[in-house]
């Protein structure tokens, strides 16, 4: 066998084994076994470079996307569907298709019907059968550009097989998460002390439009397709149902959600419906209805669309699970922002697939409208959110001496007045030194996804701040091993115990050495660390990448900072007016002063600059690789530490030369300096 026929057939196993497992949920290998099937489609691919391509599994990761997302347009608008919350709305659904397709009471239309995804929909680009673009709905006119995202889901073929998809084929489709990869996500950030995604839904579209693909593909996206674009039409490919449409998409490899049905007739749809509102617990994913589609092309047509929605389809959507429990006691937390929130403490009730034991009760005016006490029998639901709610009380069963709820009128962490800005519902805690908000605020500063502090978690802060060692964020890089030693750290346990122990002189050590690495941070990680309001993960990077340092973001006007792509008027002003606070100045100031890195370097674009074997050499690139592009040769270095630099010197490790090669390559030589051509090169990244 050559290589290329080997690294061929790695290449279809591999996909083979994906599908099996991202697709069919059903593995056929040890999750070894199929690493070692890829190791050794790297170790031929590095041997042999020119066989490397695009859609090959080992490239799902790619570099990181420059200044955000680039608009697309879609060929054909993304169209909403219709709701039906009820089997009366399914009944008058089935009428209007009946009388539209000119059908008798005694007719039965053949639908279709599938699980609804609560996820992200999509559309993929093929050309000649290789992926070429993933986009989001957006607005169904204009979607973003999120193919190096999508790219690493690894439901999604990066090359069709089988036949007659020749030309240009989109299909669409919806991006989610699994619960288990959600509850995962949220577990690592409950113990990091970053806020929860609310459900898999904002977790997934959150992902999707982050910034550095190799984050994207550790949290496990997954993907149904259920659409092809002009199926049908004679452009487009033959055939003649949405049976076989589905059919046609699994042949060549694309992920079709398996537990879609013919139904003929009202009667099977609602059988659908109520058998699905039963089991969806049992599924790996929330479905939060069923959809509904007209089965014959040729049907569709006659129907048509109105301006927003097929008549064709409809969304059947499942009735929220609601449960009555026992309201034991109204409490309110305070947040990194100073906001006062109540939430109910719940005796444990079991709903829609878990035991809630803590619900949202939104603000003060609400449940003061609702007339919510504690105490109080209660109904809780829980719908599209995983975060359930208090719905309201059930006052016939309020015991006699029960009270109207009142909002404290003092912070329950430092006893400060709250107060309420005019025309919010929103309670503060307007002290600046309240511990609460300095605790939430540094459990947020050093979270995965802002400075990445391992080991500074909620129980060190606490300490930390209760014996005044730290006052602001600034404080942290002034901690010493010895004063983080002897200090007592607890974690709580997913089993509700807490573990205690001394934090030892290593650990201590550890954490020391963690906060001085986040010193050299990219700049993004500062400024969603800073808690700046409404700068999430993206805005930072986005903000990151256009300005390049706090000193220009410090100086930018609400009108250049609007004129950033993506940041609009309320995010403009906040990032203003974080910056005009005298406070906040003097905590940058002093971050400065503490050597927190507080701009880009200009030679430095990659997401992650590693300490690495490379670290303290310099390359230089000249000429054009075949294998990979500038930015990735680039990327490569950097995360092995090294750097690249734009001009060769006596210092320069060596000149990378690929063809074409120019000045560079002849300073090169003059100046003594290695030169590696791409097969060297790429031995030395594969190897480091
Ligand atoms: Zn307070």
């Amino acid at each position: 066998m050559t290589p290329a026929e080997r690294i061929a057939e790695l290449r279809h196993l591999i996909r083979h084994h994906e599908e099996r497992y991202y697709v069919l949920s059903d593995p056929e290998i040890a999750d070894a076994e199929f690493d070692e099937l890829m190791r050794e489609l790297e170790q031929l691919e590095s041997e042999y470079p020119d066989l490397v391509s695009d859609d090959s599994p080992t490239r799902r990761v790619g570099g990181r996307v420059a200044a955000g997302f680039a608009t697309v347009e879609h060929a054909e608008p993304m169209l909403s569907l219709d709701n039906a919350y009820s089997e009366e709305e399914l009944r008058a659904f089935d009428d209007r298709v009946r009388r539209g397709l000119g059908m008798g009471l005694d007719d039965a239309v053949r639908y279709v019907a599938e699980l609804k995804i609560d996820g992200v929909s999509i559309a993929l680009t093929f050309e000649n059968g290789t992926l070429v673009r993933g986009a989001t709905r957006g607005d169904g006119v204009r979607g973003e550009d999120v193919t190096a995202n999508i790219r690493t889901v690894r439901a999604v073929p990066l090359g069709l097989r089988g036949e007659g998809w020749s030309g240009r084929v989109e299909v669409r489709g919806e991006v989610f998460l699994p619960r288990k990869a959600f509850e995962r996500i949220n577990a690592e950030r409950t113990e990091r002390g970053e806020p929860l995604f609310a459900n898999p839904r904002n977790a997934a579209a959150g992902t999707l439009r982050n910034l550095d693909p190799a984050l994207v593909a550790t949290r496990g996206l997954r993907a149904w397709v259920y659409q092809l674009v002009g199926a049908g039409t004679p452009q487009g490919a033959r055939v003649t149902t949405h049976t076989e449409t589905f059919e046609l998409l699994q042949q060549w490899g694309l992920p079709v959600e398996p537990h879609w049905r013919p139904c003929v007739g009202l009667g099977e749809l609602v059988a659908f419906c109520r058998e699905w509102d039963e089991q969806r617990r049992s599924l790996e994913f929330d479905t939060d209805g069923v959809v509904i589609k007209v089965d014959r092309l040729a049907d569709r047509r006659l129907l048509g669309t109105t301006s927003k929605c097929p008549r064709w389809a409809i969304a059947f959507k499942f009735p929220a699970e609601q449960k009555t429990t026992r309201l034991e006691k109204i409490e309110v937390n305070v947040g990194r922002t100073g906001a006062v929130t109540p939430f109910a403490v719940l005796e444990p009730v079991f709903i829609a697939g878990s035991t809630v034991s803590m619900a949202t009760l939104h603000n003060a005016d609400d449940i003061a409208r609702k007339d919510i006490r504690d105490g109080d029998w209660v109904i809780v639901e829980k719908a599209g959110d995983v975060i359930p709610r208090v719905v309201g009380p059930i006052p016939s069963r309020r015991p006699a001496d029960s009270r109207p709820w009142q909002m404290p009128t003092t912070c329950p962490r430092c006893g400060a007045a709250l107060h309420r800005p005019e025309g919010e519902v929103v309670w503060r805690c307007e002290n600046t030194s309240c511990p609460a908000k300095l605790q939430r605020g540094l459990e947020h500063f050093a979270s995965r996804g802002a400075m990445n502090i391992e080991g500074l978690g909620e129980s060190l802060i606490a300490q930390l701040i209760e014996r005044g060692l730290v006052r602001d964020y600034a404080d942290v890089y002034a901690l010493t091993a010895e004063t983080l030693a002897g200090l007592i750290s607890t974690s709580a346990r997913a089993d509700g115990r807490t573990i205690e122990r001394r934090f030892g002189e290593k650990n201590a050590v550890k954490v020391i050495a963690e906060i001085d690495r986040s010193r050299t941070n990219e700049l993004w990680r500062l400024m969603y660390g800073l808690g700046i309001r409404h700068v999430g993960e993206r805005a930072a990077q986005v903000l990151a990448d256009a300005l390049g340092s706090i000193d220009a973001l410090a100086a930018a006007s609400i009108e250049e900072l609007q004129a950033t792509r993506e940041i609009g008027p309320v995010l403009a002003e906040s990032v203003r007016s974080w910056f005009d606070e005298p406070r906040n100045q003097q905590l940058l100031a002093r971050l400065r002063a503490a050597g927190v890195r507080m701009e880009v370097p200009p030679e430095e674009r990659a997401p992650r600059r590693a300490e690495g074997p490379l670290t303290g050499k310099t390359y230089v690139l000249t000429g054009t690789l075949a294998s990979m592009t500038r930015e990735e040769a680039t990327t490569a270095i950097e995360r092995l530490g090294g750097k690249v630099a734009g001009s060769v010197s006596r210092k320069t490790a060596a000149v990378i030369v690929g063809s074409d090669a120019g000045s560079k390559a002849d300073k090169a030589r003059e100046l003594g300096v290695p030169m590696l051509d791409e097969a060297a090169f790429r031995a030395l990244i594969e190897r480091t």
